[in-house]
């Protein structure tokens, strides 16, 4: 059986306190029967699963575990389209406000009191924002970000024991709320933060397109060229090595200036590469040939990297 079918077969919401709690124990039991130490921060807001040593890893592969509230309008996200990006973003924003107004207009219509529609624009705003955090949970997250914790896993069973030291994994928590459990380790680990590579897998099953968005100083590194080398030989997909600077993807490794931001897309004639679907109950798509693409493709990269 597949990683992405256990995952989704056990553990498809990760939302509640509980929710979590299950599934970093059965994390934590599949990474030590693979062979791996894993631990989970037992304190604190954000709880993030660590596997292998960080400190000492020349790479760290990353994924966040936790799942996203269910919108009414999809995350819909065009990460090498900036104008689009910025424009479905400001539309969003657009559309809360005018839900407010619209609650405003009425409330002061029927109670002919003005000050109470103001009030009632300041109750739907804070709504709608607490929906975003907050809100009910959606029911499908296989590609947000299951298809991620998969990939982390598919890395993790292919590596052999003695490239094992290279390599470390952490599933953040929170990412959904704000990039909230990344940013905590981050500023707990200011030499990972500063100095060490970083894979960060999000939203990684749907689409044959797959994207690696590097900033100008990590691809200095002589290890981003051994990693383009290495994922240009794999086939099945179509690997995209592309630019921080001209895309935008929103995700953990903002927080770390050695961060590289991996995703999957489609692709259609007039709007490019897209990611939709997720945090809607369409979420319900994780190809395995991307988990195999990465799987191999990375776990080939930390075993080609120096000791
Ligand atoms: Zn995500």
């Amino acid at each position: 059986m597949h990683f992405i079918d256990m995952l989704v077969e056990n553990h498809p919401i990760r939302k509640t306190k509980q929710q979590k709690q299950s599934f970093r124990d059965w994390f934590i039991a599949r990474a030590e029967e693979m062979g791996y130490a894993a631990q989970a921060d037992e304190k604190g807001y954000s709880r993030n699963v660590v596997v292998g040593d960080p400190d000492a890893a020349k790479v760290i592969f990353t994924a966040h575990y936790d799942t996203p509230p269910v919108m009414p309008i999809p995350n819909f996200l065009t990460p090498r389209n900036i104008a689009f990006y910025l424009v479905y973003q400001l539309g969003i924003v657009l559309l809360m406000i005018l839900i407010a107004g619209g609650a405003a207009a009425l409330v002061g219509w029927l109670t002919k009191v003005p000050e109470l529609g103001g009030l009632a624009a300041f109750v739907a705003c804070y709504a709608l924002l607490g929906m975003l955090m907050f809100g009910p949970a959606n029911k499908n997250c296989v590609n947000d970000n299951t298809s991620g914790v998969a990939a982390v896993m598919e890395i993790m069973s292919r590596l052999t024991p003695d490239q094992r030291a290279k390599a470390a994994f952490i599933l953040f928590d929170n990412e959904e709320k704000g990039l909230l459990g990344s940013s905590s380790y981050a500023s707990k680990h200011k030499q990972i933060k500063n100095h060490t590579l970083l894979i960060n897998l999000d939203c990684v099953g749907d689409g044959e397109h797959v994207f690696f968005f590097t900033g100008k100083k990590t691809r200095a590194l002589p290890a981003y060229a051994l990693l383009t080398e290495t994922l240009g030989q794999q086939e099945g997909r179509q690997l995209h090595m592309e630019n921080m600077e001209s895309s935008v993807y929103p995700s953990d490794q903002a927080n770390f200036k050695h961060g590289i931001a991996v995703c999957a897309c489609n692709h259609k004639k007039v709007l490019g590469y897209y990611v939709d679907k997720i945090h809607t109950k369409k979420d319900t798509v994780c190809e395995q040939a991307n988990m195999d693409f990465l799987g191999e493709g990375l776990s080939r990269f930390v075993e080609k990297l120096e000791a």
